[in-house]
């Protein structure tokens, strides 16, 4: 360790205030820390749970330099923190992960050209700010494709599947001719994702790997394990220790693959922050994604990433309150369903509420388990939505 460690008592600042927050301040707070959060909103599902909950626009660069003068070290949430947030938070505080991996993850084309430059397998892309960049994206990519902005995209927004020229320049015309990035459409056999976390002194941990269903384009179900030869989950492991490196990471990295039926690993995205995905750890891991962000971002050895039972997490999305509020006790009536809730008022379909948890002795018991909760909790509208 070349650094003293941050103490528990001490008080860590997290930019962003949405469920991973609240679910960072939950294992911060468990380790003995206090937390400060700041976003531009208040009653925040991270709000809830700090000790002090900042409003403040991100750009509002005072309001960034008192909150990072009042804690001992900051992190985030959310990688679209801006450039110039987190230099003046760094100019108080360490800001962990650094404003490198910020930068690289905030754009996908960035983050796509710094893999590649690298030497790590990224979907075949090809940058676009102009329409000569468009047709030279087509002639190297392909016309089977998707079109992505460059920035602030997640959860499918800001994206167009296209299946031919006319079709890429009506979608790039339609999203304002922004910059962005055109990759070629992967008929993948699954999608899987590896979450890492690597400390002040370099040392790196990786969990199982997990194999993730998407629902209009939004995570759907997380297994872990992904049910892939040991190979494969070993390579996407070492993968994302490679990024940790690159990214020069104190803090956890989520690493997402697209899986070609070929067995090969192509990155999709980098998140440097706990993700959706690892919510399952939580409940199945000896130490958590989150308490591994604690720990890292304190400066303390890494803790156990060990698996205690195959593990499913199923998405609460604002869809399932379209008949009124979910049956919580239908869902609770199984013992063996974990419940979390990040405490948001109201519920719009696609917004992300809440994820429920199962343990069971194989993968797919715990996938039909929590499946089976989760049409518990609105069984009209799981039924219309084929869940
Ligand atoms: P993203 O926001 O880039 O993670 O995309 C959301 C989801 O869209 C992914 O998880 C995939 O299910 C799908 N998708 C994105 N890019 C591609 C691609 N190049 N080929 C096939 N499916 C994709």
């Amino acid at each position: 360790m070349t650094q003293a460690p941050i103490l528990p008592g001490a008080i860590i600042g997290v930019l962003g205030s949405g469920q991973l927050g609240r679910m960072f301040a939950m294992a911060a707070r468990r380790m003995g820390y206090r937390v400060h959060v700041l976003s531009p909103e208040s009653d925040t599902p991270a709000g809830q749970i700090a000790d002090v909950e900042f409003t403040a626009a991100y750009d509002d660069l005072d309001a960034i330099r008192t909150f990072a003068r009042g804690v001992q070290v900051v992190t985030f949430e959310f990688e679209n923190v801006p450039a110039g947030t987190a230099e003046a938070a760094a100019q108080f505080a360490p800001v962990r992960p650094n404003g490198m991996a910020l930068h690289v993850s905030q754009q996908r084309a960035r983050e796509k050209a710094f893999l590649r430059d690298r030497g790590f397998p990224v979907t075949p892309f090809a940058a676009i700010s102009t329409e000569a960049d468009l047709d030279g994206a087509l002639a190297s990519v392909g016309t089977a494709g998707v079109l992505k902005t460059a920035s602030f995209g997640y959860d499918g927004k800001g994206q167009a599947r296209v299946g031919s020229a006319d079709q890429a320049r009506a979608a790039w015309n339609g999203m304002g001719r922004v910059e962005a990035v055109l990759e070629a459409f992967i008929d993948f056999a699954c999608e899987v994702s590896v979450v890492g976390a690597r400390g002040v002194d370099g040392w790196t941990a990786t969990y199982g790997l997990i194999a993730n269903t998407h629902a209009h384009h939004i995570l759907d179900v997380s297994l872990l394990p992904a049910g892939v030869p040991p190979a494969v989950a070993e390579r996407a492991a070492e993968i994302a220790r490679g990024v940790l490196e690159a990214l020069d990471i104190v803090g956890v990295l989520c690493v997402e693959f697209f899986l070609t039926h070929g067995g090969e690993l192509l990155i999709n995205e980098l998140a440097p922050r706990p993700h959706n995905s690892g919510h399952l750890t939580i409940d199945a891991c000896t130490c958590s994604q989150f308490e591994q962000q604690v720990r890292a971002i304190c400066g303390f050895h890494l803790g156990a990433t060990d698996l205690l039972q195959p593990a499913a997490m199923v998405n609460l999305l604002g869809d399932l309150w379209s008949d009124g509020e979910p049956d919580w006790a239908a869902a609770l009536a199984l013992p063996d369903v974990k419940l979390h809730l990040y405490g948001k008022a109201s519920a719009r379909p696609g917004r992300k509420m809440g994820h429920l948890t199962v343990l069971a002795p194989t993968r797919e018991q715990a996938r039909d388990r929590a499946l089976t909760a989760r049409r518990l909790l609105a069984p009209e509208y799981a039924v219309r939505a084929h869940l």
